[in-house]
């Protein structure tokens, strides 16, 4: 805690003695002992939902509209808010600007705009029923009243780096998209669990859409799996952004994540929400 220290009691000037006083805040052994034994979560309550831009919402209606269905439902009993990818007009718009040797954090800029076009027509579809769309700013903080209030608020999944935008490992494409947003919103508000809606089972040890299908009994199903063991086995593909894995061995708060397959199994998303395993989790170890 920071005390005032009365230094030259005639003069009456305040000085604040703080443990973080003289520190560069960059000392490995200094910053361990910032660690809180338990960290306060704002809205344990809140579910955050992504659903996937290319695996769902570039499907269209056969693919979007048994997923609001079920959503609409969820929202009686779940606390929710719902994220978006960006999906095939991203990818798009990365391919041109890659092509023109764009900056990382120009096609940041460029893809983000893709998943708010999904925040909009989702949030259109769920008008009715409640649907919201809000931006990054202090409706973030709203969570948990909109949900009390029967809303269910709607955002984009990119997270507003732009030109902050991290060097990727390899290549120019932004690194932290929307999955990366919904996992880094969902563990700063110390949400109740984070749901990722994408078109497989789960996590293979390879891309099954790139393995034929006589082959595909061979592929290797991880239904529980720690992100440790994850960045060690170091697969060249992998069905969420691959800087979740480093983030969630680092995470205060959430301890897991679920990916589900909502495409064939819309009714998936309740189980999920009522905690059951239906498709693979991510856990920190
Ligand atoms: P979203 O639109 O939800 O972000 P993506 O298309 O970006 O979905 O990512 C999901 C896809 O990742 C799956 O449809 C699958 O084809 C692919 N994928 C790549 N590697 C794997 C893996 N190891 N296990 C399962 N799916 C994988
Ligand atoms: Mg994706």
């Amino acid at each position: 805690m920071p005390r005032l220290v009365k230094e030259s009691p005639g003069k009456g000037r305040l000085h604040i003695d703080s443990p973080l006083m003289g520190e560069s805040l960059v000392s490995k052994e200094f910053l361990k002992r910032t660690e809180a034994k338990e960290y306060f979560r704002m809205q344990p309550e809140i579910n955050v939902i992504k659903i996937g831009g290319q695996s769902i919402i570039d499907r269209g209606r056969d693919a979007v509209l048994p997923v609001v269905d079920v959503l609409i439902r969820a929202k009686e009993k779940h606390k929710i808010i719902l994220m978006t990818g960006g999906g095939t007009r991203a990818r798009h718009v990365y391919s041109i600007g890659v092509d023109l040797g764009m900056p990382t954090g120009v096609l940041s800029k460029l893809g983000d705009k893709v998943s708010w076009q999904n925040a909009e027509m989702l949030s259109v579809l769920l008008n009715k029923y409640g649907g919201v769309k809000i931006g990054h700013g202090d409706n973030l903080e709203q969570l948990t009243m909109f949900c009390q209030l029967g809303y269910l608020p709607i955002t984009y999944g990119i997270p507003p780096y732009g030109f902050f935008e991290h060097p990727a490992e390899f290549g120019s494409i932004p690194p932290h998209r929307t999955d990366c947003g919904a996992f880094l919103l969902a563990e700063n508000i110390g949400a109740r669990s984070l749901i990722f809606l994408k078109d497989e089972r789960g996590l293979f040890d390879r891309d099954p859409k790139k393995v034929p299908k006589a082959q595909r009994k061979k592929m290797h199903f991880f239904d529980r799996i720690s992100a440790k063991k994850l960045l060690e086995l170091d697969l060249d593909d992998l069905i969420i952004e691959r800087p979740i894995l480093t983030l969630l061995q680092r995470a205060k708060c959430l301890k897991e994540l679920q990916i589900i397959d909502a495409l064939n199994h819309p009714e998936h998303i309740l189980a999920a929400l009522e905690g059951k395993h239906v498709g693979t989790i991510i856990y920190k170890e």
